[in-house]
C-alpha cells in the first residue's frame, strides 16, 4: 500500500479513536508515562536499526518458510483496536470484540461445512491443537492418540504435557499418513483420537481423510484436524474444478474438531489461531468457577470455553474487518489469493520436472514445494548440495533468495527415488512456501536463476 494511502487511512484510524475518547470527561496524563517526542525517536531508530536485519518476508524472492506480513487492512484494524486493548476472555474485558471474534469464528466455521459449532481463536495453532486434545482426553481419558510421522512436532508435546498414550502413524510415497499402518495401531491400541493433518507444515500433504472415516465405525475413535496451515484450502475445493483434490477438503464437516492459523494463510499478523468443535456440547468439559472474570452477561462468555484466559480483542477485530474487504469465498477475495498460490505451486513443480538441475520431491498438494539437486547421487551428497546452494542463494546472489530447508528420513526417500545411495539416515532437501499471490508470476524465474547457479557451479568444478 502506498504512503498516503496508509496516512490517510491511519488518520481516519486516529480520528475514530479521538471522537470515542471525547465521549468522556477529559483528564490529565499522569506524568509518570510521559516520554519526551526525542526520546521516542532515538529508542525507535534503535529499533529501525535492529529490525535491518529481518529477512524480507514481504517480498517474492522469499521462498522459505511458512512467513509474509499481515493485510494493511488486519494491521489497521488491529492498532485502532489496540488503542481500546480489549482482552476477549469474558465480555467484560471484550464488550465489543467478543461479538467479533464470534462472528468471524462462525465464518471460518461456515468455510470449513460445519453446520453448527462452538470455537474461538487462540494465540496460534499450538494451543488450539493442545486444546483440542484436552477435550479429546476428557471425553477419553484412557485412550490413544496417533498422528502420523509428518503431523506438527507440537501434537507430540502437547501429548505428553497432558499425559496421553500416543503413537505415531508412518507416512506414504506422498507424505500421508499411512493407512495399513493405521489399522495396525487401530487393532493394536485402544485409540480414543486420530489426529488428521491437512496439510503438513514440511511438505503440505493432506492425509487421506475420508479414508480414515470410514475405519471410524469400526474402532469409534474421534477425529480432530490440524488444519493450521491447510485449512483455507477448503475454498479451492470448492472451486469448479477444483483447485485442489477436493475430497479430503470435503470430509472436513464430518471431524470432530478443526484448527485453523488466520496467521498463517488468513492473512493476519502473528497471534490468531481458532479452534472449531462440530460439537457445541462439548463446552462442557471448559466449564470452571472463577471468582473474578464474569460479572454482566448471562450468555456463555468466550472466557467460558477457551483454555487461555486473556486473549487480544485486536487479533478478533482485525480478522473481523479482513474479511469484510476479503471474504471466504471460493472466488472472491481468500479465494483468489489461494487460488495465485497455488497456481505458483504447480508451475515451480512443472519446472521443476523438466529441469535437468532440480527436482521436486513430491508433486505439491497445496502450495509448498520441496526440491533437490537432481545431480546427486547420495544422501550426503544431497544434502551438502542442498546446504551449498541454500547458502548460496542468501549471501551470494544479487538479488538474494532466502530458501527454507527440511530433513527427511533417507528411508522414505528413496521410496521415490530407489536410486538413491542411503550413506546417511537423514537428507536435507530445499523448502518453499509460495504463500504470497505474487509467486504465481515470479516462482520460475526465481527457480531458474537457482538452476543457473547450479549449472555455473557445475561447470566451475
Ligand atoms: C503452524 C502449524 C502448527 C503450529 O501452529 P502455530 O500457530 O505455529 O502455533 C500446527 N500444525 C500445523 C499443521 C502447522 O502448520
Amino acid at each position: 500500500m502506498k504512503r498516503s494511502e496508509w496516512f490517510s487511512l491511519l488518520e481516519k484510524c486516529l480520528e475514530f479513536h479521538d471522537q470515542w475518547q471525547s465521549n468522556w470527561p477529559a483528564f490529565v496524563t499522569d506524568p509518570s508515562v510521559q516520554v519526551r517526542s526525542e526520546q521516542i525517536t532515538t529508542a525507535l531508530d534503535a529499533l529501525f536499526e535492529r529490525l535491518r536485519e529481518s529477512y524480507p518476508f514481504f517480498h517474492p524472492n522469499y521462498v522459505g518458510q511458512m512467513l509474509k506480513p499481515p493485510h494493511p487492512v488486519a494491521v489497521l484494524a488491529y492498532f485502532t483496536t489496540m488503542l481500546i486493548n480489549p482482552n476477549n476472555h469474558a465480555l467484560d474485558g471484550g464488550p465489543a470484540t467478543s461479538y467479533l471474534e464470534r462472528e468471524a469464528v462462525a465464518q471460518i466455521a461456515q468455510m470449513l461445512g460445519y453446520t453448527d459449532h462452538l470455537g474461538h481463536l487462540t494465540s496460534g495453532g499450538t494451543v488450539a491443537n493442545f486444546e483440542a486434545l484436552w477435550i479429546t482426553r476428557q471425553i477419553h481419558p484412557d485412550r490413544w492418540v496417533v498422528f502420523s510421522e509428518h503431523a506438527h512436532y507440537t501434537i507430540r508435546r502437547a501429548c505428553e504435557i497432558l499425559n496421553l498414550p500416543f503413537a505415531v502413524v508412518s507416512v506414504d510415497p506422498q507424505g500421508r499418513m499411512d493407512l495399513d499402518h493405521l489399522e495396525v495401531l487401530l487393532r493394536r491400541h485402544p485409540i480414543g483420537t486420530v489426529v488428521v493433518t491437512v496439510g503438513t507444515t514440511g511438505l503440505g500433504a493432506v492425509d487421506p481423510l475420508e479414508e480414515i472415516l470410514y475405519l471410524q465405525p469400526r474402532y469409534g475413535f474421534r477425529i480432530h484436524a490440524d488444519a493450521a496451515y491447510g485449512g483455507f484450502f477448503k475454498l479451492l475445493a470448492e472451486r469448479v474444478p477444483p483447485e485442489v483434490h477436493p475430497v479430503p477438503f470435503q470430509s472436513l464437516p464430518m471431524c470432530d474438531s478443526i484448527v485453523v492459523d488466520p496467521h498463517k494463510h488468513g492473512l493476519q499478523p502473528y497471534g490468531c489461531g481458532c479452534i472449531v468443535y462440530r460439537d457445541p456440547g462439548v463446552a462442557q468439559y471448559y466449564h470452571h468457577e472463577s471468582p473474578y472474570t464474569y460479572y454482566t452477561a448471562r450468555e456463555l462468555h468466550l472466557g467460558e470455553v477457551s483454555f487461555e484466559c486473556s486473549r487480544p480483542g485486536a487479533a478478533a477485530a482485525a480478522l473481523w474487518t479482513t474479511l469484510r474487504c476479503l471474504p471466504l469465498h471460493p472466488y472472491a477475495g481468500l479465494g483468489n489469493i489461494l487460488s495465485r498460490t497455488r497456481t505458483a505451486a504447480l508451475a515451480a513443480y512443472r519446472f521443476l520436472e523438466e529441469s535437468e538441475w532440480l527436482a521436486p520431491v513430491v508433486e505439491p498438494a497445496l502450495d509448498i514445494i520441496a526440491f533437490f539437486p537432481r545431480r546427486a547421487q547420495s544422501a550426503s551428497a544431497v544434502t551438502a548440495l542442498t546446504d551449498w546452494l541454500f547458502d548460496q542463494a542468501m549471501h551470494h546472489m544479487r538479488p538474494p533468495i532466502y530458501l527454507s530447508k527440511l530433513k527427511l528420513p533417507t528411508s522414505w526417500l528413496q521410496r521415490r527415488f530407489p536410486n538413491l545411495v542411503a550413506d546417511t539416515p537423514e537428507t536435507t532437501v530445499l523448502r518453499s512456501v509460495l504463500m504470497k499471490p505474487e509467486h504465481a508470476d515470479t516462482v520460475r524465474s526465481i527457480l531458474q536463476r537457482l538452476e543457473d547457479r547450479m549449472r555455473s557451479h557445475e561447470a566451475a568444478e
